[in-house]
């Protein structure tokens, strides 16, 4: 459900992809549901466990190995507005076409950039050094 909702590809994990689609793990929602269940005559007990959840997803999400550039610190998850769309969620999982991942994958030659020598071609890259405009037209929705 997570990638229909990012719009991802098949390759992000899910950990990446519960985070960049705001939702939480179902395993820990449902241990949250069977909570609510056991402690349903106390008061604002959803809101005590939701808490609890929070915490173990972030705990979880701490210790985990992969998706790191997903996991630099953002405001990302803590955001009161905006959707996510396929290009956003390329950037934010890395999983795109960046020469990087499609090196990984086997359908590049190269890890790196067309455009700067020997240098990886990253979401961060591409966004924030790669002298190439081409990218931003393609995040705006120009072709
Ligand atoms: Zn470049």
């Amino acid at each position: 459900m997570v990638i229909r909702v990012t719009i991802a590809y098949r390759t992000i994990t899910s950990e990446a992809a519960n985070v960049i689609a705001g939702m939480i793990p179902i395993c820990i929602t449902l241990a949250e549901d069977i909570e609510c269940y056991q402690r349903r005559t106390t008061r604002n007990v959803r809101t005590m466990v939701r808490i609890d959840s929070m915490a173990k997803w972030q705990q979880e999400w701490d210790s985990t190995e992969k998706c790191r550039w997903t996991h630099r610190p953002s405001p990302w998850m803590n955001r009161q507005h905006g959707e996510v769309n396929f290009y956003l969620t390329q950037f934010l999982s890395g999983h795109g076409c960046f020469r990087k991942h499609l090196h990984r994958c086997g359908h590049a030659a190269s890890p790196f950039c067309p455009e700067c020598e020997y240098v990886e071609e990253t979401p961060e890259h591409v966004i924030f050094d790669c002298p190439r405009k081409c990218v931003v037209k393609m995040a705006r929705g120009m072709q």
